[in-house]
């Protein structure tokens, strides 16, 4: 099992290496380009929140009574503290709303001025982000195989977004190139390096799987009520409302057919 879950997060590293260099190599992303984005954005969001809703988060509080929704919390507020620190360093000279940073607007406004060290946190709290993401990739496939194929899912929609995302925040820390599609292989790796964790934790105890499957329920509800639902929502085209309810709609098929 451990083999088919690093095989699968593979593809969820491939996903964040494309994201980067997509964004390093194509400097001013057209109209169209920015709407495919948005609505990936938007149905990835839905997607996700139906998944932490119907699925990860109900396994994890029937597995692990205590610790799932601890945990699950624990989850949403990691995400919530990483943001906060990046917002507080994000002051830029040249930007009159510096106040306003958050990485979904990193996303909205591609290559916004930002100082060095708010692009080194937001590199810290990608890798973070995409480390939890191995967590939950990892803890699903130990709880079983439909879970861990959902968490796998439910990752690879969002990482094109976050590869794009953390290299969009390179380029705007005044890196280059490099840099950025650095950052964007760096944030893929480090999701297969959590993947075996659950596995030895389950060892020493089974309802630690399930509880690191909360946590990552957790910072899924966080990533789409927070990053990929208002950017998606925000400057959407005229098709772009349908994305959300069309993820949360597959995401819910989904979660059905694995349990099935
Ligand atoms: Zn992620």
């Amino acid at each position: 099992m451990l083999g088919l879950a690093l095989g699968l997060t593979l593809l969820t590293t491939v996903g964040n290496i494309v994201g980067s260099v997509l964004t390093a190599y194509s400097v001013k992303p057209g109209a169209f380009a920015q709407a495919r984005l948005r609505w990936l954005l938007g149905f990835a969001g839905g997607f996700i929140l139906a998944g932490a809703l119907v699925e990860v988060l109900p396994h994890s509080v029937e597995e692990a009574p205590a610790w799932g929704p601890l945990l699950a919390l624990g989850g949403y507020f990691l995400l919530y503290a990483i943001e906060q620190v990046f917002a507080g360093h994000a002051h830029a000279p040249t930007s009159t709303e510096a106040n306003e940073h958050t990485l979904a607007r990193e996303v909205d406004r591609p290559h916004l001025p930002i100082t060095p060290v708010a692009g080194m946190v937001a590199l810290g709290g990608f890798l973070l982000h995409d480390f939890v993401d191995g967590l939950g990739i990892g803890a699903g496939f130990a709880e079983g195989a439909g879970l861990g194929a959902f968490m796998f899912l439910a990752v690879l929609v969002h990482e094109v977004p976050a590869g794009v995302a953390v290299a969009s925040l390179m380029l705007g820390s005044g890196r280059g190139r490099l840099s950025a599609v650095l950052a964007g292989t760096g944030i893929g790796f480090i999701t297969l390096v959590a993947v075996p964790i659950p596995f030895w934790l389950g060892r020493i105890n089974t309802g630690l799987t399930a509880g690191l499957v909360g946590l990552a329920g957790g910072s899924f509800l966080y990533i789409a009520v927070h990053s990929l639902i208002p950017s998606a929502v925000r400057g959407a085209g005229r098709w772009g409302f349908v994305a959300v309810p069309l993820g949360a709609l597959l995401g819910v098929a989904a979660g059905l057919l694995v349990e099935g």
